[in-house]
């Protein structure tokens, strides 16, 4: 048992915090700057970074402005490019760890199996055996870090090596090798835009083909970041770029309201850039999507377009039947023959806190309140979990924007919430569980007339067929998140038996 469980230095409340992702420094640093240095971090990883350390396929990037997709209070005038490519994603937060003295609050290689909420505390316990107590529990987890393996039969069977995007192999050698990459979601793109001219043969199989905005990843030049270190407003400029909130406005209206004209704008601009940029008639009508625009996450590429046109790519919309040793068997009965196989085939995007047991007061288990679909009030607490903070949660903002900002916001939230605690005026605080009904039942109407819910397949959309993200305007978003409203909370105050 941890001897750190009691409220610890700047008489705060002792926080237990789960990933050592963006969202989870996030929380430490806040801490923190709050002089409470009484938290942990557990990270299942040898080190932090979440997705940014899981994924390190070729061409992984953020198709986020790197400006945009960084903390609010740690603009970094050393982005390369506009874009940033993952592996300077990943070394922006390792610096956060020095630069904020998290490097001693991080526990690496403890994945937390069960969290209880006993006797007014937290009580965790990691896999090798851990244990450690805390007032508060926040769940930094991640969204899309559980590999979806597709339902292909003969998945195991294929003689050469094959991988999920997410736990790539770099012991294997790509060059001049036949390679199959299944899936065309924003890292199928990123894949074969970076794998074209490497590969013998690229081949990437399409089930769904993809509506791609043209975004370009111009590198900065050494004048470039002196100009970002010597006048941070050059940073918001980027971060507030009129050009940008115009897009985003247009993008949203064209989400929330799929009737307005937004939309046939929209996708006007999308089926140009296809139009301007495929030459061969056959590919071009290939990479013509059938469903509205936006309906799933926007893809945005420079080079995608580029690559399929490269003469050692090959766009297969045949059906897969099954994987064989030798490679893909077609439904029409075609052998597409392979050296390497990539499973670019997405995440369960309802995992969030699971395979953890989460048991809140009065011994109710998450998964029970979560066995249709994943709840958060307002994407951020659950009732009977007191002190539980979910950042990056279920129904919360995700896609085409900067989950930092949006993790930002729901700390500010919940920061607020906790207050009371703090204060030793109650043990805990949680939703009510009409307030988060009624929140439900709020948030399923507005998703119902996304443009999300118009009928195409994607990691958006939950077991009850609708858009398990946040439905309304981000307007919406950080109105919510800058106050919490009380009456929407219960207090905990007696200590329930042990
Ligand atoms: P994804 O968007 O869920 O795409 C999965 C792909 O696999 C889809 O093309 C899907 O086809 C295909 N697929 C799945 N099962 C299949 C099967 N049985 N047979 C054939 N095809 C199958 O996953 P992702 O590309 O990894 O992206 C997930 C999310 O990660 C993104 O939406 C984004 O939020 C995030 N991401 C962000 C960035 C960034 O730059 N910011 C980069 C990469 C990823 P269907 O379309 O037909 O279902």
């Amino acid at each position: 048992m941890s001897n750190s469980s009691s409220n610890g230095e700047g008489n705060g409340l002792r926080t237990i915090i789960i990933g050592a992702g963006m969202a989870g420094l996030l929380a430490g640093i806040k801490l923190k700057e709050r002089g409470e240095n009484d938290f942990t971090i557990y990270e299942k990883n040898d080190g932090v970074g979440g997705t940014w350390k899981e994924n390190t396929y070729p061409g992984l990037a953020c198709d986020v402005p790197a400006h945009a997709y960084t903390y609010s209070f740690a603009y970094n005038p050393e982005w390369s490019s506009f874009l940033a490519p993952g592996p300077e994603i990943r070394e922006y937060f390792e610096d956060m760890v020095e630069r904020y003295g998290l490097e001693n609050h991080i526990r690496f290689n403890s994945e937390i199996d069960t969290c209880e909420w006993r006797g007014g505390q937290w009580h965790i316990r990691t896999k090798d055996g851990h244990e450690d107590v805390g007032q508060v529990l926040v769940a930094a987890t991640g969204v899309l870090h559980h590999p979806n393996f597709p339902k292909i039969e003969g998945l195991d069977d294929f003689a050469g090596p094959s991988f999920h995007s997410a736990r790539w192999d770099h012991s294997v050698q790509l060059d001049g090798k036949r390679i199959g990459v299944i899936g065309t979601g924003s890292t199928g793109v990123q894949i074969v835009g970076a794998l074209a001219g490497r590969a013998s043969k690229l081949i990437q199989f399409q089930r769904t083909a993809q509506y791609i905005m043209s975004r370009p990843g111009v590198a900065y030049t050494e004048e470039d970041k002196r100009a970002f270190r010597e006048d941070p407003s050059k940073i918001e400029m980027i971060r507030d770029n009129p050009r940008s909130a115009e897009f985003r406005n247009l993008f949203l209206e064209a989400i929330l309201k799929p009737e307005s004209t937004a939309l046939d704008d929209l996708e006007a601009m999308l089926i140009q850039n296809l139009e301007e940029s495929v030459k061969d008639p056959v590919l071009l009508e290939k990479l013509r999507p059938n469903y509205r625009a936006a309906c799933k996450r926007l893809i945005f590429s420079n080079n995608y377009y580029e690559a399929v046109q490269h003469p050692d790519v090959e766009i297969e919309t045949g059906a897969i039947e099954r994987i064989e040793p030798e490679g893909v068997r077609l439904k029409d009965g075609t052998l597409v023959e392979l050296d390497v196989l990539v499973l670019a085939t997405g995440f369960k995007a309802d995992q969030f806190v699971r395979p953890m047991t989460i048991t809140g007061e009065g011994g109710m288990d998450l998964e029970e309140l979560w066995s249709q679909t994943p709840r958060a009030y307002y994407a951020v607490t659950v009732p009977n979990f007191p002190n539980m903070v979910l950042l990056n949660g279920p129904s919360g903002p995700v896609g085409n924007f900067s989950l930092i900002d949006v993790a930002e916001a729901q700390w500010n939230y919940f920061d607020q919430l906790i207050e009371p605690v703090r204060k030793g005026e109650c043990l805990g605080i949680a939703p009510t569980m009409e307030a988060l009904d009624a929140y439900d039942v709020r948030r399923k109407e507005a998703a119902a007339k996304t443009v999300w819910a118009s009928g195409c397949k994607s990691w958006y959309i939950g077991d009850d067929g609708l858009p398990q993200v946040w439905s309304w305007s981000m307007d919406h978003f950080w109105d919510v998140m800058s106050k919490p409203k009380f009456d929407d909370y219960e207090l905990f105050e007696a200590i329930a038996a042990e």
